[in-house]
């Protein structure tokens, strides 16, 4: 035993008003709020210097035991493992840039240009790579999910093909097989009943009342799409269907977040509610900025009047239940196919016109359907992970943000490294909420949450996904 108490933990010191600080160590999932006194303490410590008159009776040092902050063992950093080759057994397919909104906002610019949709022979290649896979590595599953940059059930006969090749395989090798489906759920009924009928859960872009959603989410003559979408969500309702709402806010619907959270909870029952700040790309670029101080506090408002329909709202890197070293699939690998079947690692990037195609576009099947991947372009896309970026190293939110999407900090930030976004204050801000919830939830005094005890998601916060993570091993 050392003549005196150890740090044990990485620990972060948030102020909040009124001199009183949240305590945090992410790597223990452990906090709580404190004073001055016990914030001189660990700063000593941290310097290797013990000032006993700041703990006369050994309370403070029991305590911070009890925590692991204080002599505990060694900690684990989260870290993402990689294999030398890339055998994905979850496959993403980017089925058609077609649409049949015109969504102010949307990233993909959908119905803008020529459209471009994926063939059943380009669909069936993805889908045999993951089996093959799922029987080498002996995972005894495969993932399949229908995405756009456009509306992947405007490319039905795919969508189905790829889906029942899968299931047939599946059943034949013993796989366990989960599909899901990003929609803005607008479909006629006969595709809603197949949905219903075959997949394992969508994700419906819906921005909640129907005057904010209306402005927004338009038809290509101009209409809103509100009650089509209600329809859907009240029929995945009744058929006890799993879904979740992904909404996307602009800057000037900012005002009316907690009214939309509190329309959607009263009246439909989707798994989970994902709020994101327009992303400003595609037909969005150059539009008002959604990632401000006003976002956060109509969030905070949103989350409490969900809460009394026990509902949440979450957002995508602020995520206190999870540690981890990277956002997103992005730079772990993701195995995405654009319409003419090129491997794409974000779902931002389904063709080459993207100007991030270079880093994120890395590999094609050959005519006989053999797999070329450019392992140079993956190994610099997992180097992308928290722990190697120097703006990062100082950010309590680090291990629970994973540095937040890539693709947006390249954007904003070029290629010469990243020097923040306004996400940032958004993510630590939101962070901060949910270390004070769960210190209230834990009775008060302090969190220290069980190893494993992750729960969240891994969501890309510019289109309404939910990822896939499977481990890389
Ligand atoms: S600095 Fe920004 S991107 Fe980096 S960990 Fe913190 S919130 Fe995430
Ligand atoms: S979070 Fe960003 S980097 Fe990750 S898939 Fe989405 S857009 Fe791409």
């Amino acid at each position: 035993m050392p003549p005196h108490p150890v740090l044990s933990t990485e620990i972060y010191v948030i102020p909040l008003e009124t001199g009183r600080y949240i305590i945090y160590a992410p790597l223990r999932k452990a906090a709580f709020v404190g004073n001055a006194r016990v914030v001189n303490f660990l700063a000593g410590l941290k310097e290797g210097n013990y000032d006993a008159t700041l703990d006369a009776d050994g309370s403070t040092t029991e305590f911070l035991r009890r925590l692991e902050i204080l002599d505990a063992g060694p900690e684990q950093q989260p870290e993402a493992v990689f294999s030398d080759t890339h055998d994905p057994v979850s496959l993403t397919l980017f089925l058609t840039t077609a649409c049949n909104l015109r969504c102010t906002y949307c990233y993909a610019a959908a119905g803008d240009g020529p459209v471009r949709s994926m063939s059943l022979e380009t669909a069936l290649r993805g889908v045999d790579f993951i089996v093959q896979n799922a029987l080498k590595r002996r995972t005894g599953f495969i993932d399949i999910n229908f995405h756009g940059g456009g509306e992947p059930t405007q490319n039905w006969r795919v969508l189905t093909g790829a889906h029942d090749h899968a299931r047939r395989l599946a059943d034949q090798h013993g796989l366990k097989l989960t599909c899901y489906t990003a929609t803005n759920a607008v479909f006629s009924d006969k595709q809603l009943d197949w949905i219903v009928a075959h997949l394992q859960g969508a994700s419906v872009s819906f921005d909640g009342l129907p005057e904010a959603h209306d402005t927004h989410r338009i038809s290509a003559n101009g209409k809103g799409s509100s009650e089509r979408v209600m329809h859907t969500l009240r029929r995945f309702d009744e058929a006890g269907f799993s879904y979740g709402i992904r909404m996307t806010v602009t800057a000037d619907m900012i005002a009316r977040l907690p009214d939309s959270i509190e329309f959607i909870c009263s009246r439909f029952r989707p798994g989970q509610i994902q709020a994101e700040p327009a992303y400003q790309i595609g037909r969005w670029a150059g539009a008002p900025s959604a990632e401000t101080d006003a976002f956060i506090a109509a969030f905070r408002e949103a989350q409490s009047r969900a809460k009394k329909h026990g509902c949440e709202v979450t957002f995508s890197a602020a995520r206190t239940g999870t540690l981890t070293n990277h956002f997103c699939g992005a730079t772990q690998d993701l195995f995405a196919l654009t319409p003419d079947g090129t491997a794409s690692a974000c779902y931002e990037v389904f063709d080459e016109a993207n100007p991030r195609a270079k880093i994120f576009l890395y590999g094609n099947a050959d005519s006989d359907g053999a797999w070329k991947f450019d392992m140079e372009k993956l190994a610099f896309l997992r180097s992308h992970s928290v722990d190697k970026r120097d703006y990062c190293a100082g950010c309590f939110a680090r291990w629970t943000c994973g540095g937040d999407c890539l693709h947006k900090a390249l954007t904003v930030c070029g290629d010469d490294g990243f020097s923040g976004t306004d996400r940032c204050n958004i993510i630590r801000e939101l962070t901060k909420d949910q270390i004070l919830a769960r210190i209230a939830e834990a009775g008060g005094v302090c969190w220290h949450g069980m190893p494993g005890d992750d729960e969240d998601g891994n969501a890309c916060p510019n289109c309404n996904e939910m990822e896939t993570k499977e481990t890389t091993s």
